[in-house]
């Protein structure tokens, strides 16, 4: 079953189309890619999904109901949740504190949710007091990602996670992706690095100046040398 259903989506900042009639569905348990280059409308598909853009056409369907219209913050308490592009944590206040603030002053739901995730992300316990602002590239993004899972979303929409990060740490961090869906969590997410990507998801599709295509298996996108020239960089295979 469908957690998540867009049709026809089209997104316009002024006489800028940076989406046009986009379809895609993200099924319960999946975790699904949407690959391309710079500028291709990724932010703007996972902006208008969120509820951040409205959308100059088409229809977002959530969890069974339309939510086209619906304000973002609806959309999160039904369980779509977004972890932009560039992290949007707040610098001074402690991981802690950015988990508090996360869970809306509600400190029983995050009591609940803390052990799972200082579970999935060990060194977020150990930097609990810490300021964020101070934290590695890497452990914030952790901490961007926890944010949304202490609204123990239904579908966690993921922008560029790796951006900024180092080899290393972008290996470690998709692994993290793969677990947080293993444990159930349908994923939705925009990648550059489309080698990494694919290889944790289950489907993907293709961006292109606006439009997207595919959908298929993650394992055959992989394996497309058309796409490999464009988007896998020259250590490829
Ligand atoms: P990147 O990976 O670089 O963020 P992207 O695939 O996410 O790229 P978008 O950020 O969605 O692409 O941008 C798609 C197009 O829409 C681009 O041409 C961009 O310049 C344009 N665009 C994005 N945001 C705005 C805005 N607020 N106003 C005008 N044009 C915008």
């Amino acid at each position: 079953m469908s957690i998540l259903t867009v049709e026809n989506l089209s997104v316009r900042y002024g006489a800028v189309r940076a989406v046009t009639e986009a379809s895609l569905h993200v099924d319960e348990a999946e975790l699904v890619v949407i690959v391309g280059a710079n500028g291709a409308g990724k932010s703007s598909l996972l902006r208008a999904v969120s509820g951040l853009v409205k959308s100059a056409g088409g229809s977002v369907a959530f969890a069974g109901r339309t939510v086209t219209t619906a304000p973002a913050e609806k959309r999160v308490r039904a369980g779509l949740c977004l972890v932009p592009e560039g992290r949007h944590i707040f610098g001074r206040m402690t991981v802690l504190e950015n988990l508090q603030i996360a869970t809306w002053g509600s400190p029983h739901k995050l009591r609940g949710e803390l052990d799972r995730i200082y579970g999935l992300f060990p060194v977020l316990a150990e930097r609990a007091g810490q300021v964020a602002a101070t934290l590695s590239g890497g452990e914030q993004q952790m901490l961007a990602i926890s944010r949304a899972l202490v609204r123990h979303p239904r579908l966690l929409v993921l922008d560029e996670p790796s951006m900024g990060l180092a080899p290393l740490v972008v290996k470690q961090m998709f692994e993290l992706i793969a677990e947080v869906n293993a444990q159930g969590t349908s994923v939705l997410l925009v990648e550059q690095n489309a080698r990494m990507a694919l290889s944790i998801a289950h489907r993907g599709y293709l961006m292109e100046t606006g439009s997207l295509s595919g959908g298929g298996s993650a394992a055959d996108m992989a394996d497309d040398e058309s796409l490999h020239a464009a988007y896998f960089g020259r250590s490829s295979p």
